[in-house]
């Protein structure tokens, strides 16, 4: 008989919030209580910004005893693109794609614009949206994300 990898029959204890809950052996839903996505390799690099999460575990802790989300500042979106390869995010009607490619980010304004920056310190700087900076706008851009 085929094990069922989705039926949430394993209890469990969230790393961010200490809340008990039910999970899959394949374990694919974020704690329904903070959102953090609970991850051994999170656990074991605590200060570091590993996929499906958004920012690492210590900064989660933070946060959730600060009663934030668990949103990413720049710098973790970047990390995360850097851990990753693919993020994206929305800001206003622009839908926007990051790619990691051959040491550079590659920023897609979802228009026919790319521009390339030589890296996360270079997009902090410089990436801009329609004349502004991202940095300037980046508590105002929606679901920022894996893609
Ligand atoms: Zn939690």
């Amino acid at each position: 008989m085929e094990k069922n990898y989705l039926e949430k029959n394993i209890e469990t204890k969230c790393a961010v919030c200490g809340k008990k809950y039910k999970i899959a052996k394949l374990n694919l839903d974020p704690c329904p209580n903070c959102g953090w996505y609970n991850d051994l390799m999170c656990e074991e690099h605590e200060n570091e910004v590993i996929y499906r999460n958004l920012v690492s575990l210590n900064k989660a802790k933070k946060l959730f005893a600060e009663g934030k989300p668990l949103r990413p500042s720049l710098e973790d979106f970047l990390d995360a693109l850097n851990f990753y390869g693919e993020m994206e995010f929305t800001f206003t009607t622009f839908h926007c794609a990051l790619f990691r490619t051959n040491g550079q980010i590659e920023f897609d304004l979802g228009t026919d614009e790319t521009v390339f920056f030589n890296g996360k310190e270079d997009f902090i700087k410089n990436a801009k949206i329609n004349g502004v900076y991202v940095r300037d706008i980046w508590d105002q851009v929606e679901n920022p994300s894996y893609m």
